[in-house]
């Protein structure tokens, strides 16, 4: 049983596009970022995301075995009480089913030396690919060609969401950044989607993994799937974001897509920040280097901050400045597993909101001023608006 499986299992005999309690229609499922529905409640569209029940996990509503809780599918916040009964809603459908499940998802978890390979480096086929996202005025696809991320930065958020979906297939625990899956029948399934998928962006960025990280040397997953979208011949704009100078290995390929958005995290100038924070990715002028080359061969380029870790910003916005089209920039929202990281004195002030606030706008100031738009949110501002 998959998780897919396992989401349908749960709400049976409803399926995908019917109601499954009066009022409430199924309009969705997924894994990408833990076990997840969407739901349509009147006009309303609601995703609720579903997790082990544990004493500390904050939730709307609890099952015997599952947290349940909401979060809006728009910008526009959900109220709290139609979240609230929505998910005690959700527990009358699942609560016959969830034992059954959740057996089920058991038994087809790894035993034996099968879980001891599924801590490391683990082939897995999918049935889908492409993950819709974003807001009515800015709908976009994210794809994820791995699962996991070898890079592992320790203030990584992707960790919390894919340790929900590891804990209920009964994966090994093991710490973030010692495990991928690798999603060997990507680019298969993505030419599938593709020929009835509207024309909306793709974006190929850490949301789950860094789609450059070390084994695209060895699988080539990215790389086929940005074939694929190359092949599409739609002009569909792709975005790629990454910590790796792997990138570099599919140049060619890049500056051959009528409308790629090549990326790279570049959260700081000083070389010895990154060495600390991001030990396993990229050094900066390697990051810098290769959105240099990007550029001279007419790839669009930017940039995203997040979290910022300057202490220069004049001279981050210069370096910036000489390479990248448009920089996004977003402040630091919990530090993750990089409590230790942020304990070392020398970078104890960048974990204070303060600091990352004022940091966010004195680089936007230094932007601007030397002529790189600055944006926030998922997409650049080209690339909004209906397709
Ligand atoms: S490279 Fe990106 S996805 Fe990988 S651990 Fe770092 S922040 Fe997470």
């Amino acid at each position: 049983m998959t998780l897919d499986d396992f989401l349908l299992a749960l709400v049976a005999p409803a399926r995908l596009g019917e109601e499954i309690t009066p009022g409430v229609r199924l309009l969705g499922i997924s894994t990408e970022l833990g076990p997840r529905l969407t739901l349509q409640v009147g006009e309303h569209e609601v995703h609720v995301e579903i997790a082990p029940r544990e004493p500390t996990r904050p939730s709307a509503a609890q099952s015997s075995r599952l947290a349940l809780s909401y979060r809006s599918s728009t910008s526009a916040p959900v109220d709290a009480a139609l979240g609230v009964s929505l998910c005690r809603a959700l527990v009358d459908v699942i609560a016959p089913n969830e034992e059954t499940a959740l057996r089920a998802l058991r038994d087809a978890a790894p035993h034996g030396a099968d879980a001891e390979s599924s801590a490391k480096v683990r082939e897995v086929r999918v049935a889908r690919l492409l993950e819709p996202a974003g807001t009515p005025d800015a709908r976009y696809f994210s794809v994820s060609p791995y699962v996991g991320c070898l890079i592992g930065c320790r203030f990584c958020y992707a960790h919390s969401h894919v340790a929900v979906s590891r804990t209920l297939a009964r994966l090994p625990e093991v710490p973030w950044g010692s495990y991928v899956d690798v999603r060997i029948n990507a680019a298969e399934i993505l030419a599938a989607e593709l020929s009835t998928a509207p024309l909306h962006p793709i974006k190929f960025c850490p949301i789950v993994s860094d789609p450059y990280q070390a084994v695209e040397r060895r699988h080539r997953v990215t790389r086929g799937c940005l074939e694929v979208v190359r092949s599409e011949a739609r002009g569909r704009p792709v975005l790629v974001l990454t910590r790796s100078a792997a990138l570099v290995d599919d140049m060619e390929l890049l500056a051959s897509m009528a409308n790629a958005w090549v990326g790279f995290s570049v959260p700081t100038e000083d070389d010895a920040v990154r060495r600390h924070f991001e030990p396993r990715a990229a050094s900066i002028p390697e990051r810098l280097a290769t959105l240099a080359l990007l550029r001279s061969r007419g790839v669009r380029t930017f940039a995203v901050l997040q979290p910022v870790l300057s202490d220069d910003v004049e001279a981050l916005a210069s370096a910036l400045a000489e390479v990248v089209d448009s920089v996004s920039i977003d402040v630091l929202h919990g530090v993750q597993g990089a409590e230790r990281d942020f304990d070392d004195p020398r970078f104890e002030h960048m974990r204070a909101s303060s600091w990352q606030a004022e940091r966010r706008a004195a680089l936007a100031q230094a932007l601007a001023a030397r002529g790189v738009g600055v944006w926030a949110g998922e997409l650049p501002p080209e690339l909004r608006g209906p397709r």
